[in-house]
């Protein structure tokens, strides 16, 4: 499974001020959304083009539009941080959203919304969840949008532990992961350390 560590410096300062306890509220959204923007980025750089020609104010120009349907799929509540950066990038992209729940007491994900775009398969789908972290929701995910005939499926998250990474490449092996940091481990409560915490908590203010 490729696996993508994203090294730019604007991202590694972006995700510096994310994982700082004191970044807050508005801040911890603005910032979330710049280091998706990069991300976002990167995961989409080798979309399909297909060839066109514009006419600029003085000739024609030879120019390359995005041949694909693109999809996004933010993983609630959490991937909605970084939604908005994806639709800038790429503003005519259709959105799914997958509500999965991690269970607390088992890190478990428990499906409760679902409403995905049909006929995935002609389509670039991207799967939006900022914590990579048991790989259980990210295969879940994965698995779903296969079901619904998605072929390959890239999953852009913010922070990802090696356990997620290597249950993912278990469980979904063709997902591409885009991440911003590989971190250290999960702890015994399935946070990843040193991680950021409750992205889903901090992006919303709770
Ligand atoms: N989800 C989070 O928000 N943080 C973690 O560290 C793990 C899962």
């Amino acid at each position: 499974m490729p696996l993508h560590v994203v090294r730019h410096p604007v991202a590694e300062d972006a995700l510096a001020v994310l994982r700082d306890q004191g970044t807050a509220g508005a801040e911890f959204r603005r910032v979330a959304r710049r280091l998706s923007l990069l991300l976002v980025a990167e995961a989409t750089h080798d979309l399909e083009g297909r060839e066109e020609t514009v006419e600029t104010p003085l000739e024609p120009a030879p120019v390359r539009r995005l041949a694909r349907r693109v999809v996004a799929v933010p993983v609630l509540r959490s991937g909605l941080g970084m939604l908005d950066a994806f639709l800038e990038l790429v503003p005519r992209t259709e959105v799914g959203y997958l509500g999965l729940e991690r269970d607390e007491a088992t890190a478990v994900a428990r499906s409760y919304y679902e409403k995905v775009p049909a006929g995935l398969a002609d389509a670039d789908v991207f799967l939006l969840d900022p914590m990579l972290a048991t790989g259980g929701s990210a295969a879940s995910a994965a698995s779903r949008l296969r079901t619904r005939g998605a072929r390959a499926v890239r999953l852009v998250c913010i922070v990802a532990a090696p356990e997620g990474v290597a249950h993912l490449e278990k469980a979904a092996p063709d997902v591409e992961v885009y991440t911003a940091a590989l971190d250290r481990a999960l702890d015994e409560r399935k946070y990843i350390r040193p991680g950021l915490g409750d992205f889903g908590d901090r992006l919303n203010g709770a």
